[in-house]
């Protein structure tokens, strides 16, 4: 066998032994990336058991001024390490390299560089009321939640993981992290830079491996784990509400989407098409955010569909580090089966293929990935599948409208709400009906584009809470509210 790495878990601030070893298999063409040490029960409670041990001890009594400077030396140590970083997201999920430089590992320092901005600027919550002989002053003391399980899953496996832990890490928690075990690389690296930048032992843990019957499972029925933050599937979100739910455990879900987007047919339709092109491919459609539902307005119904469906014709396939890559494979093989599942669905509803579909064909040094052609539909209503479902793949289903509230009512029509784009050069049709979305976030003729600050999260089927600045803060800590007679 090559020479591989292993990826080991990081306990109480170092690497540890143990675990049965899997294979992390690379999508683009089913090589062997790294065999990773699946953590048992045993490791997930040494882990809980390192984190509730530093907070009992030197990490439990940092200021929020040493937490902010500790912030701020992992940032500018992920920067130092980002070409290593850069490898690790690229091997685990095949993505062209220019992406994961500007979106994933770009994104890991800036999310710890945003939580420190956010603890340096916090001020306690105090307010006057009427007191028993006159006022009282109310105050608000935040405290960490505790021991926080962060289950992260595989298609921005960095920027995702760093999302979480940096305002965790900010609020004084310590955490216990799961990649995917689709994209155990990165976070292993995070583990050795925030160990390098000065974290005290037992503050970040990282255990690898699955959901049930593992790792997953072990961390969300611990029972000295105070809060657990998800991100990952509607139905997996679900299964772990109700594992928590005897012991009535703060949750923070980031869940899945199918979202939609509104053109109207006053759209500058290049800028249109450019975006909607972006928001349906970009990660191979592998975001939360990315587009599946296009509402557009009969006007310019055939001219945007044409549009779409040249920008799908025109993407390129092959290995991350080529420049002329657009976009990368599938994560693996299953969720490829997965993808192509709704295929077969689309033409069984009815649907006509404007462009893509299947698997492409690239010879044989790549045969072994997980590729998969976009797939551009029409045809269908929001009664079908493939509108209801989210398929997390390059794919786009476009409906006719004719009516602004006709338009609203159908992107509204979703058990899923996480984000939605308008495009129209209507500058108060773009606030009323980005406004009227059911979603967490609506774009208006962007797509993605996200300021840290701002809160970042879904409603119905696409989660729990949001996240993002001050609103992470919320999750990551609780207030005791002191009361004094004036
Ligand atoms: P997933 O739910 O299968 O897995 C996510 C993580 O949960 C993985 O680490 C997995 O090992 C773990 N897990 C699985 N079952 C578990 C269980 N029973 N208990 C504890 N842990 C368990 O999701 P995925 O396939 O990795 O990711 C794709 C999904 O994530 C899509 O639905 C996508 O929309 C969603 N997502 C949402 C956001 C958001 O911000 N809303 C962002 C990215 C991805």
């Amino acid at each position: 066998m090559t020479d591989v790495a292993v990826l080991r878990n990081f306990v109480g601030g170092q690497f540890v032994d143990g675990g049965e070893l899997f294979d992390k298999i690379s999508p683009v063409d089913g090589s062997l990336v790294a065999r990773v040490a699946e953590a048992d029960r045993g490791i997930v409670d040494r882990a809980v058991r390192a984190a509730r041990g530093a907070l009992d001890g030197d990490w439990g009594r940092y200021t929020a001024t040493r937490r902010v400077a500790l912030l701020r030396r992992i940032a500018d140590r992920i920067d130092e390490r980002f070409e290593d970083l850069l490898s690790a997201e690229v091997a685990d999920t095949g993505k062209p390299v220019p992406l994961a430089r500007t979106l994933d590992v770009a994104r890991a320092a800036a999310n710890f560089r945003a939580a420190a901005d956010i603890i340096a600027g916090a001020g306690l919550d105090s307010f006057l009321t009427d007191g028993a002989n006159g006022q009282a002053l109310n105050y608000a003391v935040r405290k960490p939640l505790g021991v926080v399980g962060v289950i992260v899953p595989w298609n921005l496996p960095l920027l995702l993981l760093t999302w979480k832990v940096a305002p965790a890490l900010a609020s004084g928690n310590a955490v216990v992290v799961k990649p995917s075990e689709e994209t155990p690389s990165s976070a292993t690296l995070l583990a050795e830079i925030i160990a390098e930048a000065g974290a005290p032992a037992g503050a970040f843990n990282v255990v690898h491996g699955f959901g049930k019957g593992s790792a997953g499972e072990y961390i969300t029925t611990h029972p000295d784990v105070d809060g657990i933050t998800f991100t990952g599937e509607s139905a997996t979100g679900s299964a772990i509400m109700r594992t928590v739910a005897p012991r009535v455990l703060p949750v923070s879900f980031e869940l899945g989407g199918k979202n939609a987007a509104v053109v109207f047919d006053d759209a500058d339709i290049e800028r249109t098409i450019e975006g909607l092109a972006r928001s349906t491919f970009t990660n191979t459609g592998q975001i939360c955010l990315c587009t599946e539902r296009i509402y557009v307005q009969r006007g310019v119904f055939d001219e945007v569909a044409a549009g779409l469906a040249a920008h799908a014709d025109a993407l390129r396939f092959g290995r991350p580090d080529d420049p002329a890559t657009t976009t990368g494979p599938l994560i693996s093989q299953k969720h490829r089966e997965k993808v192509l599942s709704y295929y077969d669905i689309a033409a069984e509803e009815g649907a006509k293929l404007l462009a893509g579909g299947g698997i492409p064909e690239l010879g044989a040094e790549l045969d072994g990935g997980s590729w998969v052609r976009p797939a551009v539909w029409t045809g269908l209503h929001n009664s079908h599948r493939i509108l209801r479902e989210e398929i997390f793949g390059p794919v786009a289903a476009l409906v006719p409208f004719d009516t602004e509230d006709q338009a609203i009512r159908l992107a509204n029509d979703s058990d899923y709400g996480l984000a939605a784009a308008v495009w129209t050069t209507d500058l108060g049709r773009g606030h009323r009906v980005a406004g009227a979305m059911r979603a967490g976030m609506a774009w208006v003729n962007t797509w993605y584009l996200r300021d840290l600050r701002a809160p970042f999260g879904g409603v119905g089927l696409s989660g729990i809470g949001r996240e993002g600045g001050a609103h992470s803060l919320h999750f990551y800590s609780e207030p005791t509210n002191v009361c004094l007679s004036l």
